[in-house]
């Protein structure tokens, strides 16, 4: 998990949930991570939650702070032009820090070289951007279910790489060169494209454009592995050389999803359907049996994949039917 200081409340709410729906059956290590170190109080805080091994780190400075090389002038340009397209995070180099990070680097940090399998775990976080002027509201994290099996031995058994729980188009103006610096690169190493892989997933005309859909990143079970593969790191260094992160503003969610539909098989992919799960205005309900076993605490008449939840406090929707928007049925 990373997370700031000032995100205690809602990194408690996440790890309480979590421990209580899943590993305290488990026991599975905790590990977070932040670009300056935790407090004392930030530590005993979250500590105290669980029985199972809790660590927590320093990110190295190189492998957060916008790199040297970056043309600063161009930087700061293509962040003004997302501020007055009114995207979220488009003036933050913070937020372009953070996506870096978990595009290419926490899979590096030593705390998780000794792992392979990973869970993502987010908190609610009510942020203020650097410019002072917006506050986004970020309601909510929500883990509804019991989850009363292993996910890492059940990704391990059946041979999967990627598992998430909602996927998504993203928003356009954050990726403008993305699919042409993926289409440069696959021409350049064919070798690393799996014959069977899930380009449909990704584009509606055989990889000539990019549909928006990625996996929601926020929640991942994953292999690092896979992170850490000759593939991904040729991957990750094409895309880091050429500035994208810093002169737009490339999501870890696109960068690891078109990764994944790429480079791995199709059935390596898993959408856990039976994992309950929210975050911010975003959810997904298991359905049936699976909310029934699953002691399931959200409503299943609003799942639709991914959904907008009407009565949410911080509700900016205008009515848009964000069901609509749901990339699943490329999925399925
Ligand atoms: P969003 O989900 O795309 O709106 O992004 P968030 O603001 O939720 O950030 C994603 C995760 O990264 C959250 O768990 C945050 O706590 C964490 N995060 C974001 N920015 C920073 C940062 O500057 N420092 C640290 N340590 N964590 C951050
Ligand atoms: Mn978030």
């Amino acid at each position: 998990m990373l997370a700031r200081n000032t995100d205690l409340n809602g990194v408690i709410s996440s790890v309480e949930q979590l421990e209580a729906r899943f590993n305290r059956k488990f026991n599975y290590p905790w590990v977070f991570l932040n670009d300056v170190p935790f407090t004392t109080d930030f530590k005993r805080r979250v500590s105290v939650l669980t029985d199972a091994d809790v660590s927590f780190g320093v990110i190295p400075r190189e492998n957060w702070v916008q790199p040297d090389w970056i043309d600063e002038g161009r930087a700061q340009e293509g962040r003004n032009k997302l501020v007055r397209q009114g995207v979220i995070y488009g003036g933050s180099v913070s937020y372009r820090n953070m996506c870096r990070f978990n595009s290419g680097f926490f899979f590096r940090h030593e705390l998780l070289t000794p792992y392979k399998w990973y869970w993502r775990v987010e908190s609610v976080v009510h942020y203020i951007d650097e410019l002072g002027s917006d506050l986004f509201c970020r309601p909510d994290v929500r883990y509804y279910c019991d989850l009363d099996y292993d996910p890492f031995l059940f990704m391990e058994e059946h041979d999967k790489v990627y598992g998430f729980t909602i996927s998504m188009p993203e928003w356009e103006p954050t990726i403008p060169s993305l699919w042409s610096t993926v289409k440069d690169f696959i021409t350049e190493h064919p070798q690393y494209v799996s014959p069977d892989n899930s380009m449909d997933f990704l584009s509606d005309n055989a990889g000539d454009s990019y549909n928006m859909c990625h996996f929601w990143s926020n929640f991942e079970i994953a292999d690092m592995d896979f992170w850490r593969s000759e593939a991904y790191t040729k991957f990750f260094e094409y895309l880091e050389n050429t500035g994208g992160f810093y002169y737009e503003r490339w999501g870890d969610a696109p960068v690891h999803s078109i990764a994944a539909a790429l480079f791995t098989r199709r059935d390596q992919i898993h959408f856990f359907k039976d994992i309950g799960y929210k975050h911010a205005e975003f959810a997904h309900c298991p359905q049936g049996r699976l909310w029934r076993e699953g002691h399931c605490s959200c409503d299943p008449n609003d799942n639709f994949g991914a959904i907008i939840l009407r009565n949410s406090p911080c509700e900016t929707n205008d009515g848009t039917d964000f069901a609509q928007n749901s990339c699943l049925r490329h999925f399925m």
